[in-house]
């Protein structure tokens, strides 16, 4: 990967920090709450996905219990969330998966595991892809992990990071050579910050967005 591309990274994310300021990944996030939470927002909005986390605790307040419901009561619980018959499948796989191989549903120890080692054990899960793991390691392990939605991926291509046809997978690999160190997690929250407010699906707002000087979409509607 290009030097080229890791300093323009390095301005884009100056400019972003003066946009949006510089993010802070919580310090008492629980990991396992964190990767059901994520979960839960497979093609939702966080709205519906904080409900159904909300109305899953509120009914099985531990993961022991809801481990032991079935599986339908969870989907019936998780309605809100959207794919409930899939997430709730998701969910009592990876509870079985935790217990079945270290005994307690507890992950905070992923916390010093290596990051690779975690994506690598817990993507043979059903349900749980390289970007839902990633988001768990970049929020509530502090990993410098920069996972890829399709928000991301769009301004990315945008931006000239990565070929304007590349897949999620493709950016979060290629993504990783680029991004300024230690900055994944303020990157990425700033990203997703600046597609809602700026560079949005539709009809970016070029003409507000402090990025231009640096866009290869801007470059080519000009
Ligand atoms: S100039 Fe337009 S396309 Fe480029 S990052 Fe800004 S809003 Fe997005």
């Amino acid at each position: 990967m290009s030097k080229r591309l890791r300093d323009k990274a390095v301005k884009v994310d100056l400019l972003l920090e003066k946009a949006y300021g510089v993010p802070k990944a919580g310090k008492n996030i629980n990991v396992l709450d964190e990767l059901i939470l994520t979960l839960l927002s497979h093609n939702t909005n966080d709205v519906n996905r904080d409900k159904g986390y909300a109305e899953l605790r509120k009914r099985y307040p531990t993961w022991n219990i809801v481990r032991k419901t079935p599986r339908e009561d969870i989907e019936e619980a998780i309605r809100v969330a959207g794919l409930a018959k899939a997430k709730s499948g998701y969910i009592k796989d990876t509870l079985d998966f935790i217990k079945e191989n270290w005994g307690k549903l507890d992950l905070q120890w992923l916390r010093d595991r290596d990051p690779q080692w975690v994506e690598d054990t817990f993507t043979k899960v059903k349900g749980i892809g390289v970007k839902t793991i990633n988001v768990v390691l970049s929020f509530a392990c502090n990993a410098d992990r920069f996972p890829v939605d399709t928000h991301i991926n769009r301004i990315c291509a945008r931006l000239g990071f990565v070929p304007e046809n590349s897949s999620p997978e493709k950016t979060y690999k290629l993504m990783a050579a680029v991004f300024p160190k230690g900055k994944a997690y303020s990157f990425h929250i700033n990203i997703i910050t600046h597609g809602r407010q700026t560079c949005k699906a539709r009809n970016p707002l070029c003409g507000e967005c402090n990025l231009r000087r640096h866009c290869v979409y801007f470059k080519n509607i000009k």
